[in-house]
């Protein structure tokens, strides 16, 4: 059976990150991919779904599935923890399905130093101004809180450099085709089809 991919997908808040990862599912079948849901300390927010978008849990439980042993790579990101979790991404990957981490850079780091199949995509806004108009959000937040989100922001972008595929998200069905061409690619390189495609080959080898 092949093995799936492990595609880590980072951004800036104000890339379009989310929109892109579920665009891309939106159209692609469910048995050939799955979104990896993490665990987080931080609170819900409006019109999140436990289970769907993450699992909630308190810092005591985060503590405890560190000790256990359970993520693959976790992290703290501006104040609160993060982390994937290691069984269920291992069994989707020995199914041949592609598993998808939306996780920071440091998350990053960790899973490319532990899986150095895995392949990383960092996603770009077009410009500062069009990225500063994103962050502003419904136009209630206050300039502090505002110029803070710009920060957060750089901080991710400075890591841009350390992964595999960059997508400048400006035309967003263009930054999607690149997302879906990045996936094509990956899947038609030789080793991935030889393993997918072993019965037809030794077939077409056979006197
Ligand atoms: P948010 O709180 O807005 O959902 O996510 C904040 C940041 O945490 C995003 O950059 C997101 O990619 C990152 N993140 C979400 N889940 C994980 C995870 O499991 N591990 C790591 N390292 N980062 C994560």
């Amino acid at each position: 059976m092949a093995k799936g991919t492990l595609y880590i997908i980072s951004a800036p808040s104000g890339a379009g990150k989310s929109s892109l990862i579920q665009a891309l599912f939106k159209t692609q079948p469910a048995y050939d991919m799955q979104v990896s849901i993490s665990h987080t300390t931080r609170e819900k927010r409006p019109g999140e779904v436990e289970g769907e978008h993450y699992y909630f849990v308190s810092v005591d439980e985060f503590k405890q599935l560190i000790k256990q042993d359970a993520f693959l790579e976790y992290a703290e990101v501006f104040g609160n923890y993060y982390g994937t979790s290691r069984p269920r991404i291992e069994r989707v990957l020995s199914q041949g399905i592609d598993v998808f981490l939306d996780i920071d850079w440091q998350g990053a780091r960790q899973i490319r130093e532990k899986m150095p199949n895995s392949r990383s995509i960092f996603i770009l806004p077009p410009s500062k101004d069009e990225l500063a108009r994103r962050l502003q959000g419904r136009g209630q937040d206050s300039d502090e809180i505002i110029a803070k989100r710009m920060d957060k922001a750089v901080q991710e972008i400075s890591h841009y450099a350390e992964y595999n595929y960059l997508i400048i998200n400006d035309d967003f069905d263009l930054a999607l085709h690149d997302l879906k061409a990045i996936i094509r690619t990956e899947r038609l390189l030789l080793e991935r089809q030889k393993q997918r495609n072993e019965a037809l080959i030794s077939k077409l080898l056979a006197d």
